[in-house]
């Protein structure tokens, strides 16, 4: 099929690349020149684990091609909108870019099409676009809701295996147009109206971070009673009809999907009149495990006032670049604050850090070793799988005093090789 992309960053670069690679004819277009600049030299302007094969090859072969103009878009069955739809100051999605791209396919597109929203919208989006098409279009259209579940890390993995797919529709040609495109996935898909798309989407984010909070309220509770949270949270999520995925403690998720969606569909609750409590306290527990990890810091420190920590891990996870809303830019911020001369190292996102404003007293270094280096304490706090071959004897000549926001080591172990080892969730 020909497909349009607009929007490739994180979402729509992947969609773009794994749809020519199921073999299809993809346009990637952005307004942002230089993503379309690096795309087309064969650069990747984010990170994803196993993208940058799939890009080059399909252009290669001549599937995918990127390009800043939306006239582009004239010869596609299938326009997708991917996006962004950042937050606004009250918490409500900022929704300029969704309904930037809709007048301008309003204004160029020539035939008909399945347009597409795969940017996480609120309930009753699709139908407002809808309008702004109808009032600009002069050709047949049709809308669906096709929301985005990838995982950053594992994005192109999660396209190719997904555990569903959700089309929200109400035209059986349209329906029909995506079931094909979908096809060679061999996953199940759900037919819905629009409306329940857009509130799968927002609800099954905002029930992952509800998971994550109640993990977390756990290890409070966990590191109190001297229980260990990693077995408390496997023991309740081994019920099949809990799961253990998405169940662990930490410090607080982060990214640009969880605190935005959630934050978004307690608007989307409270704009329906519905009590959104429940889901308002999940942000404060959030908000607050930030504040949780440097409190167990300076208990055991005391004073940080001119103390060196070595940083290991600044994206908000493993296997991304993505420093978005990552609760190690509140933790450092307030380390720093306090005194603290921070040494940081992340495998991947560390020019992205460097762009961040809280980060600009903090020290970069190129490697663990240089993190770890003449350090009075090491915090862990992406759980990046290269993290587990510290060399400890290394870190022994600097320190003993490790906190670990990711739980990544054995704490009996860590304990009888003489570190002062303190994770979350686990006395
Ligand atoms: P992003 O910021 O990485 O990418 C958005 C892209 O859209 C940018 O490259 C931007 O330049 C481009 N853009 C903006 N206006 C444009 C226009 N008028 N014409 C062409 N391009 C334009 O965002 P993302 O992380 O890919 O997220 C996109 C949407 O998908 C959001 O609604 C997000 O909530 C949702 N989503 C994201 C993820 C994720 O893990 N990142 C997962 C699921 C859903």
């Amino acid at each position: 099929m020909k497909v349009a992309v607009i929007g490739t960053g994180y979402v729509g670069l992947t969609q773009a690349a794994c749809l020519a690679e199921l073999g299809n004819e993809v346009i990637g277009i952005d307004n942002n020149s230089s993503k379309i600049q690096m795309l087309n030299s064969g650069e990747m302007p984010i990170y994803e684990n196993g993208m940058k094969p799939i890009v080059i090859s399909n252009m290669k072969e001549g599937r995918l091609k990127f390009t800043t103009d939306i006239n582009e878009i004239n010869g596609s069955q299938i326009i997708f909108i991917c996006v962004g739809t950042p937050p606004g100051s009250d918490g409500k999605p900022n929704l300029s870019y969704v309904e930037n791209v809709a007048n301008q396919i309003g204004n160029v597109l020539k035939h008909y099409a399945v347009i597409v929203e795969k940017s996480t919208v609120p309930v009753r989006t699709a139908d407002w676009m809808k309008l702004i098409l109808r009032n600009k279009l002069k050709t047949d259209f049709d809308v669906a809701v096709n929301p985005e579940f990838l995982r950053e890390g594992t994005a192109v993995d999660d396209f190719f295996y997904p555990d569903r797919i959700v089309v929200g529709t109400d035209s059986p040609k349209a329906d029909a147009v995506l079931s094909e495109l979908y096809k060679p996935l061999n996953a199940p898909i759900l037919h819905v109206s629009l409306e329940s798309a857009e509130l799968i989407k927002h609800g099954s984010n905002a029930f992952l971070a509800m998971k994550i909070s109640y993990a977390n309220m756990f290890s409070r509770l966990c590191e109190k009673a001297g229980a260990d949270v990693e077995t408390v949270m496997k023991g309740i999520g081994l019920d099949k009809r809990i799961g253990e995925s998405f169940f662990r403690a930490g410090i607080g998720y982060g990214g640009f999907c969880f605190p935005k969606d959630l934050d978004a569909f307690v608007s989307v609750l409270e704009d329906h009149n519905v009590d959104a409590s429940l889901l308002k306290a999940v942000k404060k527990l959030n908000d607050s495990q930030a504040e949780h990890f440097v409190n167990k810091i300076v208990s055991v420190m005391g004073s940080l006032k001119d103390k060196r920590i070595g940083v290991l891990g600044l994206a908000f996870k493993a296997g991304t670049d993505d420093m978005r809303l990552a609760p190690s830019i509140p933790i450092i911020s307030k380390l720093h604050s306090l005194g603290a001369n921070i040494y940081a190292y992340d495998p991947k996102s560390m020019d992205n850090a460097k762009a961040i404003d809280e980060f600009k007293n903090i020290n970069f270094v190129s490697s663990m070793c240089q993190a770890v280096e003449g350090c009075d304490a090491l915090a862990i706090l992406t759980e990046w799988p290269e993290f587990r071959d510290l060399d400890f004897n290394k870190v022994k000549e600097s320190t003993n005093l490790i906190f670990d926001g990711r739980n990544m080591f054995n704490i009996n172990r860590m304990r009888s090789a003489g570190f002062s080892y303190h994770s979350i969730g686990r006395k």
